[in-house]
């Protein structure tokens, strides 16, 4: 090979290499301008208007056409991309959406510099369409987009673009390009989660309404023109008009009639990426300003609001101006010359953000009127300033700016302790409690936690729109807040602030992405912080350590601790002595797995904690702590309280509830669970509820008792339960002779769920479950044999709901049961006693599967339920009889319910059946198969109407019914069953009203259950 050509083809990919990391990594940015003039119809709640966009093509690339988001059209039917992610969030408005609710962009007519162009909708999103450009736009230059437009403006109840009555909310609602950046067009329906991604540029808004309406807007208002003129001077009338009335009682919220007169009012602002405007003719004004802290510039804030929450609103002056204030000395001068709050009635959370202007819902308190009009206000620097790529960032906006506001909200009430809901609860009660010593923030961890102990965590860094609607909130929000609130209390507030400024100066009016906040942090405060960045932000790993040991040494306290958590993490611990802090130390990012030593310079420590501060998301708090001396110095002080508390890894919490029961043979029980389970939950839960029952004067001693451990999707568990009963199996006559005795029930479960975290419409899990049961009063007559019954069962689950088909939900269940049992053996009834036991093995096999369609908005649904089961015998026994009640096989043989009286023959407490998956509610006995369909449909709340047919085995013990008709009627926990009609094989037709159940899930009583439901 030619050695000049071997250089050649050395070089080549170099150059060429080098020019694309170049392309790639030089950020550019477009710019968009806009011209709007717009006309408000209040009568038909129409928009009719034009724009002109002047595109500047920044990039390197030659485009050869734009992408345009027309957002009003997500509003255009129950199709959209916006309709399908609130169905999937359970939110079925848009579904019945009637047109008058809907809306819509239309009279689209795009010209280019003057000229015809092909344009399009997106095949898939009507919010979207694609330009065509005549001629492509070579980089550095300008092109010149015009289309007049008509907005159809949609119910206020859908989202953000809308109106109440004559209360108007203009957002995302002109024509706009799609933001094109280094990784190309970024064109997306509109989606109330995870919003915005736009161009930065210039906006002149000519806004033409009624002259009695007031507006807040994104913008200045430049002085000269007549209208804009006359409107300030009438701003400042309303303004003092409001002030005089403020303490006056005030409930009008009636429309004024329009004004025949209209006014333009012009609006200007450069260096922002949107433009929003509310108008109301109700709005009270009250207009004040504030001094920045950087560069002493003054802004003035405006509060526009109905008499709804007035005396709320008397107050938002002060708001505003210390958020702007604060957010600003945190994170650099707010750069533009209003901050406007206006009152709106929006449906989609607390409150919303556009530059300038944002809009706050109701909001019921003082305070929680401070921290929405905070937190939106805060969005000018994280989304306005700083215009990250919502849809794949969120946690760059709302997560940083929630920081902000839990760090201002802290500051505002000047540490006067705002606790985890004390602006609702009484003093007294916060103590009883044991919240007084709750920190504000801390609400930041607990969201996180929550999930996380359920294993149902995400990491950060996913798309909007693979977020569930809980953990937007919870990771998004709250995890971001916390873990920031961990770097500021890493860094120092002094560096801590100085890095977040210098991001600020660096991407103010861009788009910066998380390596962008990264390096600008890495370079402010002169270290690697790829630890925080791809731990905390990148994944959903856990963080964990734990003490090893504290030993006084000659030169101060030796600290040896941990990581035995999963990411790469830095640490803070401290010394006490008592209550007193006397030392404290840094261990540096350490790798999981290793251990630290630290030394801390005291000599009166008595004991130590990791992260005292709770800033360092610690999954498990519970092994933060040891005394320097003594023994068993791990263990942190004792703490019994009655019922439960919240979770204080800084104590060893032990909870008393007091119990109360009954069963027929146990008699009336009373008893103390003991447990230690909190909120939120944790992996390693425990509840003994041992209780006392008298029985015709005699003492029963009868209890429940669970331990379980969790690890994200894993659950393994061990219960127990004893209870008396004078059942016996097979063998029904026993108990007239030999009375009742305890019924022992012991069990090992192992659950793994699948689907939990990803956004799917699909929830599965696989659970084994070992059981075992003995004692009975048979073994009264058979004192030497073991009578004990054992089960090995598999079940798996999966539901699907949200899926493609609005209010269908679906449920199967695939179980396969062991069963080992001695049975008695006789040839017949009597006489007594019974020859022998017997091995019996059985297996049972059962599939069920349920459709639950909602016919209309107020829930009304229709469900098909379909259950099958086959018997099998392993043994020469002969198989079980399957009861077609739901038992699984017998009569709940292995004593999986908590029954009022186990094997009743007759009277009320015979009536109780579980009445599982769908199950036919008359109890039958197939020989080795049924199969049986039933369908509900509810025609009040309470009431539901069923009918169903079933079909098995022939070679039954009692009658057999093929179709049955009847009624249902719940009551909480209880639920009746009355069979009304029904129709047996034989076309016999009788009134089966005396064979009605009731089926009462108590299992559903015990702590745990209770607690993980109300969470
Ligand atoms: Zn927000």
């Amino acid at each position: 090979m030619n050695k000049v050509l071997a250089l050649a083809t050395m070089i080549l990919p170099v150059i060429y290499l080098a020019q694309t990391s170049l392309e790639s990594t030089t950020y550019f940015q477009q710019k968009v301008d806009h011209t709007i003039k717009v006309e408000l119809n209040d009568m038909l709640h129409e928009l009719d208007a034009e724009i002109t966009t002047t595109y500047t093509n920044n990039s390197p690339k030659e485009l050869s056409e734009i992408w345009m988001h027309l957002w009003p059209n997500a509003y255009s039917s129950g199709k959209t991309a916006l309709a399908k992610q609130q169905y999937r969030d359970g939110d079925l408005f848009m579904y019945y959406a009637i047109a008058k609710d809907l809306g819509g962009i239309d009279g689209l007519d795009f010209h280019v510099n003057g000229s015809d162009v092909e344009w399009m909708y997106d095949e898939e999103n009507p919010d979207i369409a694609v330009i065509k450009l005549n001629t492509p736009l070579y980089p550095g230059e300008s092109l010149e987009i015009h289309t007049p437009f008509k907005v159809r403006i949609p119910s206020g109840k859908i989202s953000r673009l809308g109106h109440v009555k004559q209360s108007y909310q203009i957002t995302q609602w002109y024509p706009k390009p799609a933001v094109y950046d280094c990784d190309g067009w970024h064109a997306m329906p509109y989606l109330g989660q995870g919003e915005f991604y736009s161009e930065f540029g210039t906006f002149d808004v000519y806004i033409t309404l009624p002259d009695n309406y007031t507006v807040g807007a994104t913008g200045d208002m430049p002085a000269g023109s007549v209208d804009n003129d006359a409107e300030k001077l009438r701003l400042d009338a309303i303004d003092a008009e409001t002030r005089k009335h403020l303490d006056e009682e005030d409930n009008d919220l009636s429309f004024p009639a329009t004004s025949e007169n209209t006014k333009t009012l012009h609006y200007h602002q450069e260096n922002v990426h949107d433009f929003a405007w509310f108008a109301d003719k109700r709005y009270m004004v009250l207009k004040d300003q504030v001094e920045l802290p950087h560069s002493g510039r003054s802004v003035t804030t405006w509060a526009m609001f109905t008499s709804n929450e007035k005396e709320l609103w008397a107050k938002s002056s002060d708001y505003l101006n210390k958020s702007t204030f604060y957010y600003s000395l945190w994170n650099g001068d707010y750069p533009y010359n209003h901050v406007t709050a206006v009152d709106g009635t929006i449906s989609a959370g607390g409150g919303m953000e556009y530059p300038n202007v944002t809009v706050i819902g109701e909001s019921g308190t003082d305070f929680q009127l401070n921290v929405v009009i905070a937190h939106e206000v805060g969005h000018n620097w994280f989304y306005g300033i700083l215009g990250s790529n919502e849809r794949v960032n969120a946690w760059m906006d709302e997560g940083l700016n929630s920081f902000n506001e839990t760090r201002y909200l802290t500051e505002y009430y000047e540490g006067k302790d705002l606790g985890l809901i004390s602006n609702r609860l009484k003093p007294k009660l916060i103590e009883k409690l044991d919240l007084d010593e709750f920190e504000y923030r801390w609400i930041d961890e607990l969201s996180y936690l929550l999930p996380a102990r359920l294993g149902a965590d995400q990491p950060l860094q996913c798309h909007s729109d693979d977020f569930s609607s809980t953990n937007y909130g919870a990771m998004v929000y709250k995890k971001t807040a916390a873990v920031f609130g961990f770097m500021k209390q890493y860094l120092g507030e002094e560096r801590f602030d100085k890095a977040m400024q210098a991001y600020f100066e660096e991407w103010k009016f861009k788009h910066p992405s998380p390596s962008d906040l990264q390096a600008s942090m890495e370079k402010s405060c002169g270290e690697d912080l790829s630890w925080f960045f791809e731990g905390w932000i990148k994944t959903n790993n856990h963080n964990n350590w734990a003490v090893c040991k504290a030993t006084e040494t000659d030169n101060g306290l030796e600290v040896s601790i941990k990581n035995i958590g999963e990411h790469v993490s830095p640490v803070e611990v401290v010394a006490y002595n008592g209550d007193v802090e006397v030392g404290t130390a840094w261990v540096e990012p350490s790798e999981p797995g290793t251990k630290a030593t630290v030394k801390i310079n005291t000599e009166e420590a008595t004991h130590v904690v990791v992260d005292p501060g709770r800033y360092d998301l610690d999954y498990d708090r519970k092994n933060n702590y040891s005394r320097t001396s003594g023994v068993l110095k791990k263990v942190e002080p004792l703490q019994i309280r009655a019922l439960t508390r919240l979770e204080d890894g800084s104590k060893t919490q032990l909870f008393v509830v007091p119990t109360l029961g009954w069963n027929m043979h146990s008699g009336f029980m009373s008893g103390l669970a003991l447990h230690n389970i909190t909120v939120p939950m944790r992996d390693l839960e425990w509840y003994a509820n041992p209780m006392m029952g008298v029985s015709e004067g005699e003492f029963t001693l009868n209890g429940t008792a669970s331990i379980s451990l969790s690890k994200g999707p894993w659950m393994a568990r061990a219960r127990g339960s004893r209870f008396y009963n004078d059942e016996t199996l097979g063998w029904h006559l026993a108990d007239i002779y030999y009375g009742k005795a305890p019924m022992h029930r012991l069990s090992f479960e192992v659950n793994r769920k699948f689907n939990q975290v990803v956004n799917s419409p699909w929830k599965s899990s696989l659970g084994y479950e070992y059981a075992t049961r003995f004692g009975y009063p048979d073994e009264h007559v058979f004192t030497d044999n073991s009578t004990t019954q054992q089960s090995h069962k598999l079940r798996f689950e999966a539901s699907k709901s949200n899926g493609d088909i609005v209010g269908f939900k679906q449920n199967i269940g695939i179980e396969a049961r062991f069963y080992d049992l001695n049975l008695y053996e006789h040839s017949n009834w009597l006489p007594l006693p019974p020859e022998g036991i017997k091995d019996n093995h059985n297996l049972v096999a059962m599939l069920n599967y349920s459709a639950d369609y909602r016919l209309n908005k107020r829930g009304k649904r229709i469900k098909m339920s379909f259950l099958c089961a086959y018997s099998h015998s392993l043994s020469e026994e002969g198989n079980f009889q399957l009861p077609t009640n739901g038992f699984g096989a017998r009569n709940d043989v292995m004593g999986d319910h908590l029954l009022l009286e186990r094997d009743a023959q007759d009277g009320l407490l015979s009536r109780q059946a579980p009445n599982l998956y769908g199950a036919m509610p008359i109890e039958m006995y197939a020989k080795t198969w049924f199969t049986s369909l039933r369908f509900d449909y509810n025609i009040t709340q309470s009431i539901d109407l069923f009918c169903g047919g079933i079909v098995m085995d022939l070679d039954t013990l009692y009658e057999d019914y093929d179709a049955i008709m009847g009624m249902t009627y719940k009551l909480g926990i209880l639920k009746f069953q009355l069979p009304l009609l029904s129709l047996t094989q034989n076309n016999e037709s009788r009134l089966p009203l005396r064979k009605w159940t009731f089926s009462l899930n108590l299992r559903d009583l015990n702590p745990n259950s209770l607690i993980r439901k109300t969470l």
